[in-house]
């Protein structure tokens, strides 16, 4: 199919359309890219703009129980609801353990929910352009709202955040009194901590926990793309579908207030330049591991490591060879 014709029917929502461009977006084969590329910039007309949310928690913590019910809401509300995932384990493990339809039965079912699970793809740095342009072919297709899922490790949850509009951080409650070791790098990042599975028996310790939570929110530096009271600590039951309409209106709430305040507008922006440098870098990474560069740098590690070169020296004789190619 012709690429202006693929456009024409992601923009028209179809389905089908959408499925096959970002199977295009995700191949690494070079002629693929080409058809991306151009793919990337017919669609950036259509100037629909969706919600992005970016969804991070441990396994086990219930993200595809809350995406489930959460979806099912707002399908509820007449929206049409994408979700998307980076799932750094899946090159390991082979098969991607996020955005799995099976682990949302209802939503997966719904005409107007499109659920799509991470590529099975090695470096991160694959996996989040894949995923930034499957966002914006989500927003192309007419979707109002994108669940962007992470696992709670590494370096995907910068990925997700830096191309998020709310971040939302999912928390078990906590035992006694510990926090759970919440890197404070990733509480940083949260614009709101649900801390989940406040019902029954683990309802009192959720509250606690969201207290805690709170508490040490408050001592974070203030931002200023964030309204009074921001962030914020609130529980829910993603089981049982409780706090979920109210943590909604949370966010709805601090999304028309960073609009309102130019922040909205002005982190997408900041997340555009982000992305560009990470290109630039994940590109020159790639390079740097093909040939003849990648034989280079085996040979003067080897010099590095018999202390026959430093590494200062050995570095700049493989950005020479760089400058000298591209010159
Ligand atoms: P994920 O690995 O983060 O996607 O977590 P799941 O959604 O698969 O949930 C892990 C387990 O926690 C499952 O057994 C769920 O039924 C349970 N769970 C999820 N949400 C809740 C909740 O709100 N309350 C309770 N009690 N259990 C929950």
């Amino acid at each position: 199919m012709e690429i202006t014709e693929l456009a024409r029917q992601v923009i028209a929502g179809n389905r089908r359309a959408l499925a096959r461009a970002i199977t295009l977006v995700e191949s690494v084969r070079s002629d693929h890219r080409e058809q991306a590329t151009a793919l990337m910039e017919e669609i950036g007309r259509s100037g629909r703009q969706a919600l992005r949310l970016g969804l991070s928690g441990t396994p086990g913590v219930g993200k595809s129980t809350f995406i489930e019910s959460f979806g099912m809401m707002l399908i509820r509300e007449g929206l049409k609801v994408a979700v998307l995932a980076v799932d750094p384990s899946s090159s390991r493990s082979g098969g991607s353990i996020l955005g799995d339809k099976t682990r949302m039965e209802y939503l997966s079912r719904e005409k107007n929910a499109f659920i799509r699970p991470s590529p099975s793809r090695s470096e991160l740095g694959g996996v989040a352009r894949r995923t930034r342009e499957a966002v914006a072919l989500c927003e192309a297709a007419g979707y109002d709202l994108i669940l962007i899922e992470t696992v709670g490790v590494g370096q995907s949850e910068t990925v997700v955040a830096e191309m998020s509009d709310v971040f939302l951080l999912l928390l078990a409650p906590a035992g006694g009194d510990e926090l759970q070791g919440v890197k404070r790098g990733i509480m940083e990042m949260a614009d709101i901590i649900l801390v989940n599975k406040a019902d029954g028996d683990l309802k009192a310790a959720a509250q606690r926990t969201r207290a805690d939570y709170a508490g040490a929110l408050r001592l974070l530096r203030k931002r200023p793309q964030d309204p009074e009271g921001f962030p914020k600590a609130m529980t829910v039951s993603a089981l049982e579908e409780k706090g979920l309409a109210t943590a909604w209106q949370e966010m709805q709430a601090l999304v028309a207030w960073r609009r309102e305040n130019g922040f909205f507008d002005r982190r997408r922006a900041e997340q555009a330049e982000y992305w560009f440098g990470q290109e630039i870098r994940y590109g020159l990474l790639g390079q740097l591991e093909r040939e003849p560069y990648k034989s280079l740098i085996g040979t003067l590690a080897a010099k590095v490591a018999a202390g026959e070169s430093t590494p200062g020296n050995a570095a700049a004789e493989v950005l020479r060879a760089l400058r000298q190619d591209a010159g």
